[in-house]
């Protein structure tokens, strides 16, 4: 079975015997292969989810606060 890797320059995927990529002519990666290419794409899209939750649970708690403040001029200025 042939191996296949990734161009750096266009991502496509090029025959890995190839030197230069036959899309974009760029030079091509040897030893990066399909699969590597698959594990840093996962990687990069877990590091990007840790990101977004991160950033979400912060702008939650920021709307947390301001329900608090809402809640508690509510009480103070109550009957
Ligand atoms: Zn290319």
């Amino acid at each position: 079975m042939e191996k296949v890797s990734i161009c750096r320059g266009c991502g496509r995927t090029i025959n890995s015997d190839f030197v230069f990529c036959p899309w974009c002519g760029s030079v091509a990666e040897s030893g990066e292969y399909l699969d590597d290419a698959f594990d840093a794409a996962f990687d990069k899209a877990g590091a990007l989810q840790h990101v977004a939750t991160e950033s979400r649970i912060e702008r939650m708690s920021d709307e947390l606060g301001e329900l608090e403040k809402a809640l508690s001029s509510l009480i103070s200025s109550g009957r």
